[in-house]
């Protein structure tokens, strides 16, 4: 019996110190530690025992017991600390190691026109609005002198939501006057930039969706000479020192006199050339004095205050400005295009 519980020291001993997982250790520990283990095969047969012979021999399978209970534990501590160290290796990250460049957008060339126009009015004084796309066609058009029957009100031109035509997609960025004249206080100077929507066909110059600037100043005793000249330093801004502008008469509902603002081309000079189409001029925005009965629907009493307001085409303005030929161009967003600017 003592060379058995030797034996079982031994081999149980050596066989722990070659286990390399935790779940062999699990299966040492059935086999000789288990209830039909080899160690416990041996303690049934300590009956068969002298009386003399028993305490020595209990004492034995106890030490062995104990060893190996000692060396299983050891060996899963030492498992346990290699596999969390294996882990940690795995895990580690080399700081030294280049990281991936992230690819960076780039500023839409029509931002970039927009931010320009934005910088110069904001520092006359002007406040930035945003406004909603979905509009009632009450502000889009009736407050802004466009009733029933006017043309520009058509189900051809103008995308309605409802079969009565009260809710529709702004056809002009316009409605934020109404906005203004109704919400703030006076004088008022805004610039709203924004997209807008009728039902073109897609061409080279045309867009069912296009975004236009809106602009408008309201005080007491503003006059078409105040019109002119900030229109004619915004484009100086835009387009460099001495730009020589013109304006000529023309038609909108919502402001009297109404004008047309041409801008001389800067490649010919006025001689005429094809950038100009051989006019000699660009037409850039329609202005004008607000019309005394908007104001008044507005709730703004036209003897005592005045304004001029204006609209401009953005995509046109960049166009212009990065001499892009084709519309279509700014909507695609092919990234070889979107780069060069
Ligand atoms: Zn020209």
């Amino acid at each position: 019996m003592k060379e058995t519980l030797e034996r079982i020291r031994r081999e149980a001993l050596e066989a722990l110190e070659q286990t390399g997982a935790a779940q062999d250790l699990d299966a040492l520990r059935v086999k000789y530690l288990g209830k039909k283990g080899e160690l416990t095969a041996v303690l049934k047969q300590m009956g068969r025992l002298s009386a003399e012979e028993r305490p020595a021999m209990g004492q034995l399978a106890n030490e062995v017991r104990a060893a190996v209970e000692t060396a299983l534990e050891s060996r899963a501590r030492k498992l346990e600390a290699a596999a969390l160290e294996a882990k940690l290796r795995l895990e580690a990250v080399d700081v030294t190691i280049p990281g991936e460049e992230p690819v960076l957008g780039h500023k839409h060339p029509m931002y970039i026109a927009l931010d320009e126009i934005k910088d110069i009015f904001v520092g006359m004084g002007f406040t930035v609005l945003d406004g909603t796309e979905v509009e009632l066609a009450e502000y889009n058009f009736d407050k802004l002198n466009a009733e029933e029957g006017h043309p520009s009100r058509d189900w051809s031109d103008t995308f309605y939501f409802d079969t009565d035509s009260r809710v529709m997609l702004r056809s002009q960025t316009s409605p934020m006057q109404v906005h203004a004249m109704e919400t703030m206080e006076l004088p008022i100077r805004i610039l709203a930039p924004g997209r807008v929507y009728r039902k073109d066909e897609v061409d080279a110059t045309h867009s069912p969706m296009f975004h236009q600037v809106e602009g408008m100043a309201i005080d007491k005793g503003i006059t078409m000479a105040d019109l002119k000249g900030t229109l004619n330093a915004v484009m100086e801004q835009l387009f460099g020192k001495g730009t020589v502008t013109r304006f000529r008469p023309h038609h909108f509902p919502f402001t009297e006199p109404s004008c047309e603002m041409d801008v001389q081309c800067h490649k010919c000079g006025g001689a005429g050339c094809p950038t100009c189409k051989g006019e000699g001029w660009i037409e850039v925005l329609g202005a004008g004095m607000i019309h005394p009965h908007v104001l008044e629907m507005a709730g703004i009493d036209p003897e005592v205050y005045s304004g001029w307001a204006f609209g401009m085409g953005l995509e046109r303005l960049a166009m212009r400005r990065f001499k892009i030929a084709d519309l279509r161009l700014i909507f695609e967003n092919d990234t070889r295009f979107l780069e060069q600017f």
